[in-house]
């Protein structure tokens, strides 16, 4: 198969995965226990979380392993909103945020009187910082915008947000789980208090993540159990994946640009061939602030959830923007904030390439796509 849904997830790194296997065999111990196994099971995580911090230039104690993404995504955004809702009970996010955040602010609003802004985005996709500093308030106390979007990959201004934030005394939590491995980050000059990351994004094992939280922030819990993770994020922590992880955040960050030019190459060969077998498609996102590896394309009169069926019969894996929405004919939430027409959102769907895809991929793609059109077409 050709795998072009790298957004989506990526194969976890055989270096990662060799790592993993001691703490799923025999170094099974608990690291709460005071004995030998659990000695060696709590020095694996300290190690860990060593070395991820030396990756973001951070502290050690700064970091929060979680679930994945979607947690960390929930504990910066309701774990710091509940903290601080004795200054204020208003909160700021963007229209085309991953539903892991959308919902966590939803929630809120229905269930804790929070009140929320909803920025808009321009048809390329990002927020305006004029739009943001309109939205602030004295009652605002979280901002939360991701740095670069799942589905057309159009970068945020983080650090003019976060400069905005600063100013005013206000957090700034970002979502980094498409970005964090695709470009450089350094976590006290990136500017935002608290960041997610989500590990299977950057091949390392699914169901595994963290949220970075500037030293002397205090959050609130969202789940409720023992003291782990400094009594931020209770319960028994998962050694093989925290392991896994910072091994693929090490191969990640040591290949970043060579990986990035090389898929920038690939991105550019597959949407020439994409335009020569259809002239009218278009792309959506940013022409230039935007990830290297993710390519979103509107395909007029063509119907998008068609196309995934027939690219996959011909052996293609493509995406219809954010995974968990497949199989729903709702079109796109972040293209129909872009401005795109209903009926051109339905028409679009998202190639992204990672660091496993090869030239001779592509060069297959594109072959196959006048006979793919033609068929759809009839
Ligand atoms: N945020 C963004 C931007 C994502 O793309 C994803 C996954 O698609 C998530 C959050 C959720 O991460 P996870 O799958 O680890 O829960």
């Amino acid at each position: 198969m050709i795998y072009l849904d790298y957004n989506a997830t990526t194969p976890l790194a055989p270096e990662a995965r060799d790592a993993m296997l001691p703490y799923l065999g025999r170094l099974f111990g608990n690291p709460s226990s005071i004995h030998a196994a659990g000695r060696m099971a709590r020095a694996a995580i300290d190690d860990a979380r060593d070395r991820m911090a030396k990756i973001l230039e951070a502290r050690p104690h700064e970091i929060i392993f979680t679930g994945g993404g979607t947690e960390s995504d929930n504990l910066g955004v309701i774990g710091l909103a509940r903290q601080r809702k004795a200054d204020g009970n208003h909160l700021v996010t963007c229209v085309t945020e991953h539903h892991a955040i959308i919902h966590a602010f939803e929630y809120l609003e229905a269930g804790e009187n929070f009140r929320i802004t909803w920025l808009p985005v321009d048809h390329c996709g990002a927020i305006s910082l004029e739009d943001l500093k309109a939205a602030l308030t004295p009652e605002t106390t979280l901002v939360s915008v991701m740095s670069a979007n799942n589905e057309t990959g159009t970068l945020q201004p983080v650090s003019g947000i976060a400069a905005i934030c600063r100013e005013r005394g206000i957090l700034y939590h970002c979502d980094m789980v498409q970005s964090f491995g695709k470009l450089p980050l350094d976590v006290a000059t990136a500017g935002p208090d608290a960041i997610s990351i989500s590990a299977h994004k950057f091949n390392g094992p699914k169901g595994t993540g963290l949220l970075w939280l500037r030293a002397g922030v205090p959050i609130r819990n969202i789940l409720h159990g023992g003291f782990h993770e400094n009594e931020r994020r209770p319960g028994t922590e998962n050694i093989a994946g925290i392991v896994g992880m910072t091994v693929a955040a090490e191969l990640s960050m040591a290949g970043i640009e060579s990986a990035r030019q090389r898929q920038e190459a690939l991105r550019c060969q597959l949407w020439d061939g994409i335009r020569s077998a259809f002239p009218e498609a278009w792309i959506n996102g940013h022409p230039t602030l935007r990830l290297a590896n993710t390519l979103n394309v509107t395909f007029p009169g063509i119907d998008g959830e068609s196309l995934l069926i027939n690219l996959d019969l011909e052996g293609i894996g493509a995406s219809s923007g954010a995974a968990c929405m497949v199989g729903s004919i709702q079109p796109s939430h972040v293209l129909l904030a872009m401005g795109v027409e209903p009926e051109h959102a339905k028409s679009s769907i998202r190639f992204s390439i990672g660091k496993q895809t090869t030239e001779e991929e592509i060069v297959e793609t594109i072959e196959k796509l006048p006979r793919i059109f033609e068929r759809l077409k009839k």
